[in-house]
């Protein structure tokens, strides 16, 4: 329900009008009808009539729109939960990987081939699949570092 409830109230869910317990005053919401009910005229009401009420209302809304977000940033976070690039099995993946390309001859662009990305991510999950820069700039210079 939208955070606007906060400053109308309905006599019914079914009600053409809400009333502004601010002002006292019935708001049209905005059709003849309850699926054409929307808080447009509600929130136009508050703007014009109560900015303070108005104001308080955005940022209930807003602070609520955060909140939605963090939460899906975190699940997004803990869904991948990837395995750090300073960790003994990721470089121990890369350079394997670095090993194929370096070694078997296999172009950088293996790392996009998606067959060869799946089968990764299949073996291990948490493992991030490095970018041919990656490869380029620290993959390859470590294999030469190790020789
Ligand atoms: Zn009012």
């Amino acid at each position: 329900m939208s955070a606007v409830w906060h400053y109308f109230k309905r006599t019914t869910s079914e009600s053409p009008t809400a009333t502004c317990k601010v002002c006292g005053v019935e708001v049209s919401r905005g059709g003849a009808n309850r699926v054409s009910y929307n808080t447009t005229n509600l929130i136009k009401h508050l703007k014009k009539h109560h900015p303070d009420e108005h104001a308080a209302y955005c940022k209930a809304t807003a602070s609520a729109t955060d909140g939605l977000h963090q939460q899906t940033l975190r699940d997004s976070l803990k869904r991948k939960d990837l395995l750090p690039r300073d960790s003994e099995r990721f470089r121990k993946i890369t350079e394997l990987i670095v090993e194929c390309i370096a070694g078997d001859d296999q172009p950088i662009s293996l790392v996009e081939n998606s067959g060869f990305c799946r089968l990764i991510n299949y073996l291990e999950p948490r493992y991030g699949m490095p970018s041919r820069h990656y490869i380029v700039e620290k993959g390859i210079p470590a294999l030469h570092t190790l020789a």
